[in-house]
């Protein structure tokens, strides 16, 4: 039925319909909030009202039964409410500690198997919370790595993270299977960036057939796309050319136009980048720098890039001052001193001369002394 005051009923309802019948009646009057314990939040209102939140990870990908037991424990200890995460943590509302004590064993005995969790409380505060990723690994055209596999691979070697408050900060960590970065990961703490080094193989036989070559040239951001008159078979077609050394290996060309495949199981892997952040406390948000170019996909479990972030992290854990970020303490220290302390290579594949000041890297920084 259309909501009321609403011009149309075209999209989700109004969010308020949604709302518990205690945040309903609390709206816009709480006094305050604290973490009682990793993934334990309690809310407090003016009125005296209570509301503890657990916290736990979700699966980026959930199946249908996956969802029903989620709903089956909304219905016994929220009233039905259930809300997740920009993070894809799912939360569980409650108003009294009887409930909260229930709802934590519960959810703590939910097994897929002895030893596995499958609905680990925490993801709060200083510690590293659940993963996001984009999909496109699925379904889109440019993805360079998979995301769900290395996601599930760095988040089983950074769990304890994910149940402790342990760290100086929160360290977000997201990865984007290409660099159109559609997950928004260039302002976290730690992003994977799944990334293409060569430029896309140029399939004469169907480009006039399979693309509009005004728009696959229009798509290239750097200019390297360019109309030409090629030959297939002893025929003329139109086809394209890519200036090599103008590519960026982006694959908007091959968006737009199929006959242009950009994936190369040699040539593509992660880049890491470090220390974004889009919270202003201590300093202003930033985007991540790149500190490891290229670390090739490893799947099943990707070793190498496992162990660079958790070694990122063990060293930031280690020095960096209470509350701060993983990009602050880079600062206050100085990146040479970053590169120092973790061992990390710095080499020229780190520097870019983007010239937009809203990027600015490190060629641009007056601060950095390599
Ligand atoms: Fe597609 Fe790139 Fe977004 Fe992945 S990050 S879903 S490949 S645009
Ligand atoms: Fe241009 Fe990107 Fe295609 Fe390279 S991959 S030719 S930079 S659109």
């Amino acid at each position: 039925k259309p909501m009321e005051g609403r011009i149309s009923d075209i999209g989700p309802r109004k969010y308020d319909s949604f709302f518990p019948e205690v945040i309903k009646k609390n709206f816009g009057k709480w006094l305050y909030h604290e973490i009682l314990e990793p993934g334990v939040l309690v809310h407090v209102a003016e009125s005296g009202d209570k509301v503890y939140t657990v916290r736990c990870g979700g699966t980026r990908t959930m199946s249908v039964t996956n969802i029903r037991e989620i709903c089956e424990i909304a219905d016994k200890y929220c009233d039905g409410h259930v809300r997740w995460t920009t993070r894809n943590n799912i939360e569980f509302m409650v108003t009294d500690e009887a409930t909260l004590k229930a709802l934590k064993e519960d959810l703590a005995g939910r097994k897929f198997a002895a030893g596995s969790y499958k609905f680990p409380i925490g993801g709060t505060g200083a510690g590293v919370s659940n993963i996001v990723h984009t999909q496109g690994w699925v379904h889109c055209h440019t993805p360079a790595t998979d995301a769900s596999g290395p996601v599930k691979a760095v988040m089983d070697t950074m769990f304890e993270e994910f149940k402790n408050m342990r760290l100086p900060a929160p360290v977000r960590i997201s990865l984007a299977c290409c660099i159109n970065m559609c997950g928004a990961v260039h302002c976290s703490d730690i992003g994977i960036v799944g990334i293409h080094r060569k430029p896309p193989m140029i399939d004469d036989q169907w480009v006039d057939q399979l693309c509009e070559i005004p728009l696959a040239v229009a798509a290239c951001p750097t200019a390297a796309v360019r109309p030409v008159k090629s030959e297939h078979d002893g025929k003329k077609v139109n086809s394209v050319a890519i200036k090599q050394d103008r590519c960026m290996y982006c694959g908007n060309c091959y968006t737009m136009c199929p006959a242009l495949p950009i994936s190369d199981g040699e040539g593509d892997g992660i880049a890491l980048m470090v220390g974004g952040k889009v919270s202003n406390r201590i300093s202003m948000p930033k985007f991540s720098k790149v500190v490891v170019a290229y670390i090739p996909n490893e799947p099943p479990r990707w070793n190498t890039l496992t162990s660079t972030i958790k070694h990122i992290v063990e060293v930031y854990s280690e020095n960096a001052n209470k509350y701060e970020r993983l990009g602050d303490w880079a600062e206050r220290i100085g990146w040479e001193s970053f590169f120092e302390l973790t061992g990390l290579e710095f080499t020229h594949h780190l520097i870019d001369d983007f010239r937009d000041p809203a990027y600015y890297t490190w060629r641009q920084s007056t601060q950095f002394k390599f």
